[in-house]
Protein backbone atom coordinates (compact mmCIF):
# COMPACT_ATOMS: atom_id res chain seq x y z
CA UNK A 1 0.00 0.00 0.00
CA UNK A 2 1.73 3.18 -1.51
CA UNK A 3 -0.84 5.92 -1.24
CA UNK A 4 -0.88 10.00 -1.21
CA UNK A 5 -4.11 10.93 1.01
CA UNK A 6 -5.33 14.06 -0.64
CA UNK A 7 -7.90 16.59 0.79
CA UNK A 8 -8.94 19.91 2.67
CA UNK A 9 -7.95 20.65 5.78
CA UNK A 10 -10.80 18.96 8.19
CA UNK A 11 -11.06 16.67 5.62
CA UNK A 12 -10.43 13.74 7.94
CA UNK A 13 -6.64 12.76 6.44
CA UNK A 14 -5.49 11.98 9.59
CA UNK A 15 -7.95 10.20 11.09
CA UNK A 16 -8.13 7.89 8.04
CA UNK A 17 -4.68 7.26 8.03
CA UNK A 18 -4.61 6.37 11.49
CA UNK A 19 -6.91 3.73 10.97
CA UNK A 20 -5.65 2.15 7.54
CA UNK A 21 -1.81 2.31 9.66
CA UNK A 22 -3.79 0.37 12.43
CA UNK A 23 -5.15 -2.29 10.68
CA UNK A 24 -2.51 -2.35 7.58
CA UNK A 25 0.58 -1.92 9.61
CA UNK A 26 2.01 0.49 6.61
CA UNK A 27 3.34 3.99 8.52
CA UNK A 28 0.92 7.28 8.14
CA UNK A 29 3.71 9.88 7.03
CA UNK A 30 2.41 13.20 8.08
CA UNK A 31 4.28 16.35 7.04
CA UNK A 32 1.80 18.51 9.41
CA UNK A 33 2.72 15.69 12.15
CA UNK A 34 6.82 15.84 11.02
CA UNK A 35 6.65 19.22 11.64
CA UNK A 36 4.53 19.82 14.79
CA UNK A 37 7.20 17.18 16.04
CA UNK A 38 10.07 19.51 15.12
CA UNK A 39 8.14 23.09 16.48
CA UNK A 40 7.91 21.20 19.49
CA UNK A 41 11.18 19.61 19.90
CA UNK A 42 12.63 23.19 19.20
CA UNK A 43 14.78 22.50 16.25
CA UNK A 44 16.19 24.97 13.90
CA UNK A 45 13.81 23.97 11.46
CA UNK A 46 11.03 23.72 13.56
CA UNK A 47 11.67 27.50 14.74
CA UNK A 48 11.67 28.41 11.13
CA UNK A 49 8.23 26.29 10.46
CA UNK A 50 6.17 27.39 13.47
CA UNK A 51 5.13 31.14 12.49
CA UNK A 52 4.06 29.91 9.15
CA UNK A 53 2.27 27.14 10.79
CA UNK A 54 0.22 29.57 12.71
CA UNK A 55 -0.26 31.76 9.84
CA UNK A 56 -2.12 28.90 7.73
CA UNK A 57 0.45 29.10 5.39
CA UNK A 58 2.25 26.65 3.54
CA UNK A 59 6.33 25.71 4.60
CA UNK A 60 8.96 25.93 2.32
CA UNK A 61 9.16 22.99 0.25
CA UNK A 62 12.89 22.39 1.00
CA UNK A 63 11.89 22.17 4.58
CA UNK A 64 8.94 19.67 4.10
CA UNK A 65 10.70 17.52 1.44
CA UNK A 66 13.76 17.10 3.33
CA UNK A 67 11.42 15.42 6.29
CA UNK A 68 9.85 13.36 3.89
CA UNK A 69 12.92 11.98 2.79
CA UNK A 70 14.24 11.42 5.52
CA UNK A 71 10.94 9.13 6.91
CA UNK A 72 10.49 7.07 3.84
CA UNK A 73 13.97 5.96 3.92
CA UNK A 74 13.39 4.81 7.30
CA UNK A 75 12.90 0.77 6.96
CA UNK A 76 9.48 0.50 7.91
CA UNK A 77 8.49 2.24 5.25
CA UNK A 78 10.11 -0.20 2.68
CA UNK A 79 6.77 -1.93 3.00
CA UNK A 80 4.82 0.46 2.10
CA UNK A 81 3.27 3.92 3.31
CA UNK A 82 0.11 6.29 4.17
CA UNK A 83 1.35 10.18 2.61
CA UNK A 84 -0.77 12.56 4.62
CA UNK A 85 -0.68 16.10 4.01
CA UNK A 86 1.96 15.71 1.30
CA UNK A 87 2.29 16.98 -1.70
CA UNK A 88 0.54 20.15 -0.94
CA UNK A 89 1.59 21.65 -4.76
CA UNK A 90 2.87 20.53 -8.11
CA UNK A 91 6.39 21.04 -7.28
CA UNK A 92 6.24 18.79 -4.36
CA UNK A 93 4.41 16.65 -6.13
CA UNK A 94 6.90 16.63 -8.84
CA UNK A 95 9.63 16.17 -6.10
CA UNK A 96 7.94 13.01 -4.71
CA UNK A 97 7.61 11.57 -8.11
CA UNK A 98 11.82 11.73 -8.19
CA UNK A 99 11.95 10.65 -5.00
CA UNK A 100 9.90 7.55 -5.05
CA UNK A 101 11.37 7.35 -8.82
CA UNK A 102 14.67 6.68 -6.43
CA UNK A 103 13.48 4.37 -4.28
CA UNK A 104 11.70 2.15 -6.61
CA UNK A 105 8.67 2.54 -4.73
CA UNK A 106 6.09 4.02 -7.19
CA UNK A 107 2.61 4.76 -5.99
CA UNK A 108 -0.20 2.60 -6.22
CA UNK A 109 -3.21 5.46 -5.64
CA UNK A 110 -4.33 8.85 -4.95
CA UNK A 111 -7.33 9.11 -2.05
CA UNK A 112 -8.82 12.44 -2.62
CA UNK A 113 -11.32 13.06 0.62
CA UNK A 114 -14.42 14.94 -0.93
CA UNK A 115 -16.26 16.82 1.72
CA UNK A 116 -17.88 20.20 1.53
CA UNK A 117 -16.99 23.13 3.13
CA UNK A 118 -19.18 23.30 6.29
CA UNK A 119 -18.61 20.47 7.38
CA UNK A 120 -14.93 21.32 7.25
CA UNK A 121 -15.14 24.35 8.86
CA UNK A 122 -17.23 22.68 11.75
CA UNK A 123 -14.68 19.64 11.75
CA UNK A 124 -11.60 22.16 12.40
CA UNK A 125 -13.26 24.12 15.13
CA UNK A 126 -14.15 20.90 16.65
CA UNK A 127 -10.86 19.24 17.09
CA UNK A 128 -8.97 18.57 20.01
CA UNK A 129 -5.77 16.64 19.92
CA UNK A 130 -3.51 14.72 22.76
CA UNK A 131 -0.37 16.58 22.72
CA UNK A 132 1.70 13.60 24.01
CA UNK A 133 0.42 10.65 21.51
CA UNK A 134 -1.19 12.75 18.57
CA UNK A 135 -4.41 11.35 18.90
CA UNK A 136 -7.61 13.56 17.01
CA UNK A 137 -11.08 14.16 19.03
CA UNK A 138 -13.54 16.41 17.76
CA UNK A 139 -15.88 18.03 20.67
CA UNK A 140 -19.25 17.24 18.48
CA UNK A 141 -18.42 13.22 18.76
CA UNK A 142 -17.08 13.53 22.30
CA UNK A 143 -19.26 12.66 25.23
CA UNK A 144 -20.11 15.75 27.04
CA UNK A 145 -17.11 16.81 29.45
CA UNK A 146 -14.24 14.86 28.46
CA UNK A 147 -11.02 16.87 27.94
CA UNK A 148 -8.69 14.65 28.46
CA UNK A 149 -7.15 12.01 25.98
CA UNK A 150 -8.87 8.38 26.34
CA UNK A 151 -5.41 6.85 25.90
CA UNK A 152 -2.88 8.61 28.13
CA UNK A 153 -5.22 10.89 30.15
CA UNK A 154 -3.16 13.66 28.72
CA UNK A 155 -4.97 17.43 28.38
CA UNK A 156 -6.85 17.75 25.14
CA UNK A 157 -5.37 20.60 23.28
CA UNK A 158 -6.74 23.14 20.02
CA UNK A 159 -4.09 23.50 17.59
CA UNK A 160 -3.15 26.90 17.01
CA UNK A 161 -3.90 26.59 13.49
CA UNK A 162 -7.22 25.39 13.90
CA UNK A 163 -8.63 29.02 15.27
CA UNK A 164 -11.38 30.65 13.51
CA UNK A 165 -8.99 33.34 11.65
CA UNK A 166 -6.38 30.61 10.65
CA UNK A 167 -8.97 28.17 9.33
CA UNK A 168 -10.37 30.45 6.33
CA UNK A 169 -6.55 31.13 5.50
CA UNK A 170 -5.82 27.36 5.66
CA UNK A 171 -9.05 26.51 3.45
CA UNK A 172 -7.45 29.11 0.56
CA UNK A 173 -4.34 27.71 0.88
CA UNK A 174 -5.90 24.63 -0.39
CA UNK A 175 -8.33 25.75 -3.02
CA UNK A 176 -5.49 27.73 -4.44
CA UNK A 177 -2.18 25.46 -4.16
CA UNK A 178 -3.26 21.88 -3.29
CA UNK A 179 -6.58 21.34 -5.46
CA UNK A 180 -4.50 21.96 -8.89
CA UNK A 181 -3.48 18.17 -7.56
CA UNK A 182 -6.38 16.53 -8.06
CA UNK A 183 -6.56 17.08 -11.57
CA UNK A 184 -2.82 16.27 -12.04
CA UNK A 185 -3.16 12.73 -10.22
CA UNK A 186 -6.29 12.38 -12.24
CA UNK A 187 -4.35 13.05 -15.37
CA UNK A 188 -1.55 10.19 -14.42
CA UNK A 189 -4.58 7.91 -13.72
CA UNK A 190 -3.71 7.42 -9.71
CA UNK A 191 -7.00 9.70 -8.45
CA UNK A 192 -9.96 8.01 -6.60
CA UNK A 193 -12.49 9.79 -5.13
CA UNK A 194 -13.68 8.87 -1.61
CA UNK A 195 -16.88 10.29 -0.42
CA UNK A 196 -15.81 11.70 3.00
CA UNK A 197 -18.79 13.30 4.70
CA UNK A 198 -20.73 10.40 6.99
CA UNK A 199 -19.91 8.15 10.09
CA UNK A 200 -16.09 7.50 10.60
CA UNK A 201 -16.67 3.30 9.59
CA UNK A 202 -18.31 3.93 6.61
CA UNK A 203 -15.45 6.73 5.34
CA UNK A 204 -13.11 3.91 6.41
CA UNK A 205 -14.62 1.18 4.44
CA UNK A 206 -15.06 3.09 1.59
CA UNK A 207 -11.42 4.33 1.64
CA UNK A 208 -10.21 0.57 2.48
CA UNK A 209 -12.09 -0.40 -0.97
CA UNK A 210 -10.45 2.89 -2.77
CA UNK A 211 -7.05 1.54 -1.74
CA UNK A 212 -7.15 -1.86 -2.47
CA UNK A 213 -8.45 -1.57 -5.30
CA UNK A 214 -6.16 -2.52 -8.03
CA UNK A 215 -6.49 -0.88 -11.75
CA UNK A 216 -5.67 -2.94 -14.43
CA UNK A 217 -3.30 -2.24 -16.82
CA UNK A 218 -4.45 -2.14 -20.34
CA UNK A 219 -1.47 -4.32 -21.50
CA UNK A 220 -2.92 -6.89 -18.99
CA UNK A 221 -6.48 -6.69 -20.65
CA UNK A 222 -7.28 -9.76 -22.89
CA UNK A 223 -10.51 -8.76 -25.16
CA UNK A 224 -11.65 -12.56 -26.54
CA UNK A 225 -13.02 -12.55 -29.92
CA UNK A 226 -15.97 -14.41 -30.43
CA UNK A 227 -15.35 -16.62 -33.73
CA UNK A 228 -17.64 -16.71 -36.43
CA UNK A 229 -18.39 -19.79 -37.05
CA UNK A 230 -19.61 -19.65 -33.05
CA UNK A 231 -21.65 -16.63 -34.00
CA UNK A 232 -23.40 -18.88 -36.93
CA UNK A 233 -24.27 -21.71 -34.99
CA UNK A 234 -25.63 -19.31 -32.06
CA UNK A 235 -27.66 -17.49 -34.43
CA UNK A 236 -28.80 -21.65 -36.43
CA UNK A 237 -29.55 -22.40 -32.65
CA UNK A 238 -31.80 -18.95 -31.40
CA UNK A 239 -33.45 -19.96 -34.76
CA UNK A 240 -34.58 -23.42 -33.84
CA UNK A 241 -35.55 -22.07 -30.21
CA UNK A 242 -38.04 -19.62 -31.68
CA UNK A 243 -39.38 -22.71 -33.91
CA UNK A 244 -39.45 -24.70 -30.15
CA UNK A 245 -41.23 -22.22 -28.82
CA UNK A 246 -43.96 -21.78 -31.42
CA UNK A 247 -43.71 -25.59 -31.88
CA UNK A 248 -44.62 -25.54 -28.13
CA UNK A 249 -46.77 -23.44 -28.35
CA UNK A 250 -49.43 -24.66 -30.87
CA UNK A 251 -49.25 -27.89 -28.41
CA UNK A 252 -49.94 -26.46 -25.25
CA UNK A 253 -53.54 -26.31 -23.52
CA UNK A 254 -55.52 -23.87 -24.01
CA UNK A 255 -55.30 -21.21 -20.64
CA UNK A 256 -57.94 -21.93 -17.95
CA UNK A 257 -60.12 -19.04 -17.72
CA UNK A 258 -61.23 -17.63 -14.99
CA UNK A 259 -65.53 -17.51 -14.26
CA UNK A 260 -65.93 -13.71 -14.96
CA UNK A 261 -63.54 -14.03 -18.03
CA UNK A 262 -65.46 -17.25 -18.65
CA UNK A 263 -68.88 -15.23 -18.49
CA UNK A 264 -67.69 -12.21 -20.67
CA UNK A 265 -66.16 -14.53 -23.32
CA UNK A 266 -69.70 -16.44 -23.44
CA UNK A 267 -71.78 -13.09 -23.45
CA UNK A 268 -69.48 -11.96 -26.40
CA UNK A 269 -69.96 -15.33 -28.14
CA UNK A 270 -73.54 -15.36 -28.21
CA UNK A 271 -74.17 -11.80 -29.15
CA UNK A 272 -71.96 -12.45 -32.25
CA UNK A 273 -73.52 -15.53 -32.75
CA UNK A 274 -76.86 -13.28 -33.01
CA UNK A 275 -75.52 -10.19 -35.12
CA UNK A 276 -74.53 -13.33 -37.28
CA UNK A 277 -78.06 -15.90 -37.89
CA UNK A 278 -79.57 -11.77 -38.28
CA UNK A 279 -77.27 -11.09 -40.99
CA UNK A 280 -78.50 -14.64 -42.36
CA UNK A 281 -81.78 -13.75 -41.95
CA UNK A 282 -81.89 -10.79 -43.53
CA UNK A 283 -80.18 -12.44 -46.40
CA UNK A 284 -83.09 -15.03 -46.81
CA UNK A 285 -85.35 -12.48 -46.37
CA UNK A 286 -83.87 -10.33 -49.23
CA UNK A 287 -83.36 -13.12 -51.18
CA UNK A 288 -87.07 -14.25 -50.78
CA UNK A 289 -88.40 -10.51 -51.27
CA UNK A 290 -86.16 -10.54 -54.57
CA UNK A 291 -88.11 -13.77 -55.59
CA UNK A 292 -91.46 -12.24 -54.85
CA UNK A 293 -90.61 -9.37 -57.12
CA UNK A 294 -89.54 -11.54 -60.25
CA UNK A 295 -92.80 -13.44 -59.80
CA UNK A 296 -94.72 -10.53 -59.33
CA UNK A 297 -93.09 -9.25 -62.49
CA UNK A 298 -93.48 -12.27 -64.51
CA UNK A 299 -97.30 -12.30 -63.93
CA UNK A 300 -97.84 -8.72 -64.71
CA UNK A 301 -96.06 -9.53 -68.23
CA UNK A 302 -98.07 -12.75 -68.06
CA UNK A 303 -101.36 -11.12 -67.92
CA UNK A 304 -100.59 -7.73 -69.84
CA UNK A 305 -102.50 -8.14 -73.08
CA UNK A 306 -100.45 -8.11 -76.23
CA UNK A 307 -100.90 -5.04 -78.24
CA UNK A 308 -102.53 -5.54 -81.70
CA UNK A 309 -100.67 -4.69 -84.67
P1 LIG B 1 -1.71 19.57 8.53
O1 LIG B 1 -1.49 18.95 9.85
O2 LIG B 1 -1.46 18.65 7.39
O3 LIG B 1 -3.01 20.30 8.43
O4 LIG B 1 -0.60 20.70 8.40
C1 LIG B 1 -0.49 21.76 9.32
C2 LIG B 1 0.40 22.85 8.74
O5 LIG B 1 1.69 22.33 8.49
C3 LIG B 1 -0.06 23.40 7.44
O6 LIG B 1 -1.04 24.41 7.57
C4 LIG B 1 1.24 23.94 6.87
O7 LIG B 1 1.58 25.14 7.48
C5 LIG B 1 2.24 22.89 7.31
N1 LIG B 1 2.38 21.81 6.32
C6 LIG B 1 1.97 20.52 6.43
N2 LIG B 1 2.25 19.82 5.35
C7 LIG B 1 2.85 20.68 4.50
C8 LIG B 1 3.37 20.55 3.19
N3 LIG B 1 3.32 19.41 2.52
N4 LIG B 1 3.92 21.65 2.63
C9 LIG B 1 3.97 22.81 3.27
N5 LIG B 1 3.49 23.01 4.50
C10 LIG B 1 2.95 21.95 5.12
Amino acid sequence: MRIVLLGAPGSGKGTQSQKLQAKYGVPQVSSGDLLRDAVARGTELGLKAKAVMNAGQLVSDDIVLGLIRERLSRPDAAKGFILDGFPRNIDQANSLASLLDTLGQPLDAVLLLDVQRETLVKRLAGRRMCPKCGTVYNVHSMPGGVTTCAKDGAELQQRADDKEEVVAKRLEVYEQQTRPLVEHYSNLGLLRVVAGEGELDEVFERMESAALARPVSTDKIAVRRVSTRKQKSTAKSAGASQRDTKRKAARAPAKKMSKAAAKKGAAKQSKAKRKASARKTSKKKGARTAKKSVRRAAKKRAVKPRSKK
